[in-house]
């Protein structure tokens, strides 16, 4: 479930501090600690699974929750006009922390 090793999950069990912007009981959001937009928040599951869950992986329940938190959130942390949502998914797409998280982006007009 976690993974002592995950820097997420000991961000998620409040063992490494986070600028926390939401939280409830199966997820969290904070800011991004090398904000890439005026607005950086990164949302995490509080379980540990690494990437996009499968079909028939029960994660994917959790992947659908965040999904539905997560435009209130972001719209009420400055991304009222507008987001991104960015999963870099494995390595060719340069994800560095295994365990699933969503970079919400915004603040300003993006750069595609
Ligand atoms: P990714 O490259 O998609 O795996 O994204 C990992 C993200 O985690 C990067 O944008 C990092 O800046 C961010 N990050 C790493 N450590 C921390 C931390 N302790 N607090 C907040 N964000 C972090
Ligand atoms: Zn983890």
């Amino acid at each position: 479930m976690t993974d002592k090793n995950c820097i997420f999950c000991r961000i998620a069990a409040g063992e490494i501090p986070s600028a926390k912007v939401y939280e409830d009981d199966k997820m969290l959001v904070f800011k991004d600690i090398e904000p890439k937009a005026k607005v950086h928040l990164l949302a995490i599951a509080k379980a540990h699974f690494p990437s996009l869950p499968e079909e028939g992986d029960e994660n994917a329940l959790t992947v659908a929750y965040m999904l539905t938190k997560i435009p209130a959130i972001a719209r009420a942390n400055g991304c009222e006009s507008g987001y991104r949502l960015v999963v870099n998914q494995g390595v060719d797409a340069g994800q560095t922390v295994f365990h699933l998280h969503f970079h919400i982006l915004g603040g300003e007009t993006l750069p595609w």
